[in-house]
């Protein structure tokens, strides 16, 4: 028997969640079992607890699309008992049961070994969010954007992605200016690394099709007008890495500077990024991250306080990473 948080939902009405007492019987089908040390809330577990967004399809769901632990049982080759494992994406908490819980069974082919210089509560920190900032780093690097080439614009700054994306870049060497809808954090974003705060209201409106040239590359977590006109003040040769929508999922944009300044749009999935991909980005963020940075971002809650925690970070009261200890 275990603890987890369950998400229930009758008809149109919203999805409820509450802490749940649960047989390991009834897990789902998988070859590998897992005791989970941490989980994390990111912004889409945020949209599914809150039924935001239809991302769960079936009831009754565990939420969590991140976990780190300990191989309990396992019929999978690639692992042993004993063994410390990642989880991010491959529909967990979506449409398999996931990291809001003591215990979860899932598909070994989905599982990442921990780094050795990471605590499983120092991967949680990171999750999905921080492993979507290295996939963006990597996307820059692949597309040739070194630090030389200038400075680099990291949009929803104080959040979970923008917070680890300014840490990465500001200790590889580039130059980073953050975009921020709160100035309170001004200090916040300068002790990870940025060495310029925008408002995020500078970027968020319509705008011009081409505008200056400012920013040899960015990473952008917020869609729509922000995204598009970042893409418009990118220098020539540039490229945005583009992995969220907390603005919107639309983008008013025009071809313009990718035929004019052959700009260009990397699209970043961490879902379903193919397992190669996942431990390089581990491999990165065990070299290439501050973890003194780290510690500045987290904040740790218990399950039972998951639910109102996602309506916080919706309504733009949270910042930076939260770690859910599913054992508190
Ligand atoms: P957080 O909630 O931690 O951060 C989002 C940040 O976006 C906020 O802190 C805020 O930063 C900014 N923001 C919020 N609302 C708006 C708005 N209306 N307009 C402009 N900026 C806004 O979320 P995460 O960092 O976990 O995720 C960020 C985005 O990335 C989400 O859309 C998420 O779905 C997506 N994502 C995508 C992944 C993928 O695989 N492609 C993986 C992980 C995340 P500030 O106050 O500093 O402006």
């Amino acid at each position: 028997m275990f603890n987890a948080l369950v998400l229930n939902k009758i008809e149109d009405e919203k999805a409820s969640g509450k802490v749940e007492v649960i047989e390991t019987s009834n897990l789902p089908d998988g070859d590998v079992l897992i005791k989970i040390d941490y989980s994390t809330i990111n912004y889409k577990d945020a949209l599914a607890i809150t039924s935001s967004s239809p991302i769960i399809k079936d009831y009754p769901m565990v939420p969590g699309i991140d976990f780190a632990g300990t191989v309990e049982e396992t019929s999978n080759n690639n692992f042993k008992t004993g063994d410390k494992v990642i989880l991010n994406g491959y529909g967990v908490g979506e449409k398999h049961w996931g990291g809001m819980s003591q215990k979860a069974r899932v598909n070994g082919n989905w599982l990442v070994k921990l780094p050795e210089n990471f605590t499983t509560k120092q991967a949680m920190a990171i999750g999905t969010a921080g492993y979507t900032a290295m996939l963006c780093v990597l996307a820059l690097e692949k597309n040739g954007v070194t630090p030389d080439k200038g400075e680099i614009l990291v949009t929803g700054a104080t959040g979970g992605v923008g917070s680890v994306a300014i840490s990465l870049l500001s200790k590889l060497g580039y130059q980073v200016s953050a975009s921020s809808g709160r100035a309170e954090y001004t200090e916040y974003l300068k002790s990870l690394g940025a060495s310029n705060i925008i408002d995020r209201s500078e970027l968020s409106e319509k705008g011009r099709p081409l505008g200056k040239e400012n920013w040899a590359g960015a990473i952008d977590s917020v869609g729509s007008y922000t995204l598009a006109n970042i893409c418009a003040s990118i220098k020539y040769g540039g490229t945005v890495a583009a992995c969220g929508l907390a603005q919107g999922f639309d983008l008013p944009a025009t071809v313009m500077p990718f035929i004019l300044r052959s700009v260009t749009l990397a699209g970043v999935d961490s879902v379903y990024c193919p397992i190669e991909e996942r431990i390089v980005a581990w491999e990165r963020l065990a070299k290439d991250l501050n973890l003194a940075n780290l510690d500045s971002m987290i904040s740790t809650i218990s399950l039972s306080e998951v639910v109102s925690s996602a309506h916080n970070m919706l309504s733009g009261k949270t910042y930076g990473r939260i770690i859910v200890d599913v054992n508190a």
